[in-house]
């Protein structure tokens, strides 16, 4: 890492420093040969409480999640310090006869999945990052405004209550779901209100998990229990995402603990086991979102400014690696042919790239909470066939199984092992 001087002039400035916007500086610092300048604008340094990205969360990452960080040498990092296989998966359907479960065996891989805390993704990104002498971090600092000409983009920062300009050829939000930046350029969005809000806490059950994962739907919303260890090798630990309506979600979360865990019982059930122990409990407000415009002449919006997902299926983050992977490798080729990587078309090639797996990560999502978070009798008998279904036809579940790993559509090289 180096200091930012005031009038630094950057190839790559990247807005938002969260577990996208990192893994993207770390991506395009690694493609040595084109010596890239990359600053990252981030509001909340990684040591506050109030990081909102590296936070209590616990996230499952797929199998090509796994791959590009293991491409970008990070994966033994994080492996040394937690990280959590999944090799079975059970999806239920509360008070119906519906289920069905995936097995990593029958796929032929070592695991479906993988459980990382936040915290870990954000402790190694940020190490690689403060090690890197191509990228400037410059926080704590907050975009306030961006304009957009032929050769270059100019980003106005607040730093320490100071005004800073900085000149790049290209800027790329990944500043969240409340992207300051795609407001500022006037990006349009498709917005959905789940009314539902997620409930994250650790939980202990009284056997260990066997690395099985289960999604339960219920009719207020799903709930997830993803099989966690800590540092002293304790293999009963579950990290919970319980979804319910706003008020009912903070009531639930305002319970004492031998109250919390015995409605967590009551709606789980005990196929899992008994559970013993649960920790702090945090609320996140779920929606959808879809940015129409992800793209523009010097401007790219990446993760969770482009595209917000229900946790339900896990792939919010999954979905912001994979733009990660195809954005950085579109950048080091136009560099490496000479180009702008900013130029529009360049640009739109990586749009267009991504289009299919953002649209069908989306969609598929969505109907997810919808089909299942709804009692009417006929759609909840056409699930319960649906999840019967799936259980006796190979393919169909090898798709679904594919589609989870995070494998859609043409693969860039990170995700296929190859350096940039
Ligand atoms: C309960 C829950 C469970 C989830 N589980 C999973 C899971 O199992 N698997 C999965 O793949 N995904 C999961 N997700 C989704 C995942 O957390 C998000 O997709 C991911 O955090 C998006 O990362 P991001 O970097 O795009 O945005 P964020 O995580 O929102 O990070 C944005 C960053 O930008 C910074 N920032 C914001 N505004 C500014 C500004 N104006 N100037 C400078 N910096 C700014 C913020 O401080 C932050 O560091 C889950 C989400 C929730 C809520």
């Amino acid at each position: 890492m180096t200091t930012a001087d005031a009038h630094a002039d950057y190839d790559i400035l990247i807005v938002g420093g969260g577990m996208v916007g990192a893994s993207l500086a770390v991506a395009l610092s690694q493609a040595q040969d084109t010596r890239l300048r990359i600053a990252v604008v981030e509001s909340t340094p990684f040591d506050s409480a109030q990081q909102p990205s590296f936070d209590a969360r616990t996230v499952a990452l797929s199998d090509s999640s796994k791959v590009i960080f293991q491409t970008l040498g990070l994966w033994d990092e994080m492996r040394a310090l937690g990280v959590t296989p999944i090799e079975r998966i059970h999806v239920s359907d509360r008070g119906h006869i519906g289920s069905t479960h995936l097995d990593c065996r029958e796929q032929g891989v070592a695991a479906l999945g993988y459980v990382v805390e936040t915290r870990v993704i954000g402790e190694v990104l940020t190490a690689h990052i403060n090690k890197c002498e191509n990228i400037d971090l410059i926080c704590p600092a907050r975009v306030e405004n961006v304009e957009l000409a032929a050769d270059t983009a100019t980003v106005t920062i607040k730093s320490h209550e100071q005004m800073e300009r900085l000149q790049a050829k290209l800027v790329i939000g990944a500043d969240g779901g409340e992207s300051r930046l795609r407001e500022l350029a006037g990006i349009k969005t498709l917005n959905l209100n789940y009314g539902q809000s997620a409930l994250i806490a650790n939980v202990a059950c009284d056997r260990p998990h066997r690395h099985i994962a289960y999604e339960r739907f219920t009719d207020s919303g799903p709930m997830a229990l993803l099989p966690s260890s800590d540092n002293e090798g304790r293999d009963n630990l579950y990290a919970l995402v319980w979804t319910a309506k706003p008020e009912q979600a903070k009531g639930i979360a305002a319970l004492d603990d031998t109250e919390f865990l015995q409605r967590l019982q009551d709606r789980f059930g005990r196929r899992a086991g008994r559970f013993i122990r649960v920790g702090s409990r945090h609320l996140y407000p779920l929606k959808f979102l879809q940015a129409r415009e992800p793209v523009r002449a010097r401007l790219a919006i990446i993760g969770n400014a482009a595209h917000s997902l229900h946790p339900v299926s896990g792939q919010g983050f999954n979905l912001g690696l994979r733009d990660v992977a195809v954005l950085a490798q579109q950048i080091v080729d136009a560099e490496r042919r000479g180009e702008d990587p900013g130029r529009l078309e360049n640009l739109q090639a990586y749009a267009r790239w991504r289009r299919r797996d953002q649209w069908q990560t989306a969609l598929s999502t969505d109907s997810l909470v919808r089909i299942f978070s709804n009692d009417f009798p006929p759609l909840a008998l056409a699930r319960n066939l649906g999840l019967l279904a799936l259980d006796v036809l190979p393919p169909l579940k090898k798709r679904l199984a594919r589609h989870a790993m995070g494998y859609i559509g043409r693969q860039p090289r990170l995700s296929r092992g190859l350096p940039l």
